[in-house]
């Protein structure tokens, strides 16, 4: 029987389990010098002037909301098409969360929908997400952030190592706040983890704050500044969402490797897009500006039968060929419906959502790896 093969995976080598191993020796499992050094490597390497690495992504969302003043009476709006990380946080803040529906061929929120609404109402912040690793039109968006007066937080898990005009997602030229994930089916991974990259210095003030239970200790944050060097205060409502240095010291190390796994990637997009050419499938495309991570490869069947996808996904499944389906609108999710959202309510998300499977795509995946997957998918269709 064939070995199955999963849809996402990480991959790790001696240097990182070398890396981590050294961490486990040293004196700091947590709050030591590995976590300021993968936040001083992952600004460096985005551009971005500041980085606060957190226990996941979810968290950093969470606080980046909050930094931005999401609260009660606050609106967030993102992409149906996303994990429901991207708005849950502004149900975390106490915040609603409304929708803007994606353009049928980046599969990223429309900007084109994005102006309609706003002509309705205004949000105080925008999630775009850089849906598989292809960014958004940040330029646009920020104009329009510029225009109506929103803050942006780019949710980019899925885009560490990918570029938008040139630059490396995460820099912040167009948004408030840029996080990424380093979960193991992502591009790079610290086990679980996360990160907001801003440039904006009072931001990151309150972005480490949030992190450790809103604490300060930096003198010039006091308010009474005549106490001993035991001394702290608790200016916000903050949380342990801290990440340990066993788990930075893995994301150093897989930093270093990154560009090779973006690579890699997009060799096996390459492949994908030369061996499935002529069938009946719409492949994934990337946007003008934007250079894709690809953390993932959507096709989308154009067949529409009754039970098409269902029929396909299975078939995929039964020839070990893990399969996954990127994203159930989030807005379809019982607990967005019970908050009033209804299916109909983004019609091109669920549209796409009804024909997509997500093939494999992973840095280990091989070139026979994607040479049986696409022989299968043909057969089948
Ligand atoms: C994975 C993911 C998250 C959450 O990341 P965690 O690190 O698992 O909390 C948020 N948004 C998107 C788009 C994701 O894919």
């Amino acid at each position: 029987m064939r070995e199955f093969i999963p849809y996402g995976r990480q991959s790790i080598d001696q240097s990182d389990i070398e890396a981590v191993i050294e961490t486990l020796k040293s004196d700091w499992l947590t709050t030591g010098p590995k976590v300021s050094e993968f936040e001083q490597v992952m600004a460096q390497y985005t551009g971005a002037k500041y980085a606060i690495a957190v226990s996941n992504a979810t968290a950093a969302l969470h606080i980046a909301g909050l930094a931005l003043g999401l609260k009660e009476g606050k609106e967030l709006w993102t992409s149906p098409n996303t994990f429901v990380a991207s708005a849950n946080c502004g149900l975390y803040c106490g915040a609603k969360v409304d929708f803007v529906d994606i353009d049928p061929d980046s599969y990223n929120l429309s900007v084109e929908s994005l102006k309609e609404k706003l002509k309705i109402k205004t949000p105080d912040v925008l999630v775009p997400v850089h849906f598989a690793g292809n960014s958004c039109d940040m330029k646009e968006i920020y104009q329009l952030a510029q225009q109506y007066g929103f803050s942006i937080i780019e949710d980019a898990s899925h885009a560490v190592g990918g570029e938008y005009e040139g630059l490396k997602v995460g820099n912040c030229q167009y948004s408030d706040i840029t996080v990424m994930s380093f979960h193991p089916v992502k591009i790079m991974t610290s086990g679980e983890g996360g990160i907001c990259l801003t440039n904006n210095p009072e931001l990151a003030e309150i972005l480490l704050a949030l992190r450790s239970h809103g604490i300060v200790r930096d003198e010039r944050l006091l308010e009474d500044k005549n106490q001993g060097s035991w001394y702290y205060e608790q200016k916000w409502l903050g949380y342990n969402y801290r990440i340990t240095d066993i788990q930075c010291a893995l994301g150093i190390s897989q930093l270093k490797r990154v560009e090779e796994f973006v690579t890699v990637r997009r060799e096996l997009v390459e492949q994908y897009n030369e061996l499935l050419e002529g069938l009946e499938l719409k492949l994934p495309q990337e946007s003008s500006q934007s250079k894709s991570s690809w953390h993932l490869y959507p096709i989308q069947l154009l067949k529409n039968e009754n039970g098409y996808r269902k029929k396909v996904y299975d078939s995929l499944r039964e020839a070990q060929i893990g399969v996954n389906v990127h994203y159930i609108p989030v807005h379809m999710q019982p607990y967005y419906r019970k908050l009033g959202f209804k299916v109909g309510d983004f019609p091109v998300a669920e549209k796409y959502y009804n024909s997509a499977i997500s093939l494999p795509m992973y840095y280990g995946l091989s070139n026979e790896d994607v040479n049986y997957v696409t022989k299968t998918l043909k057969n089948i269709l």
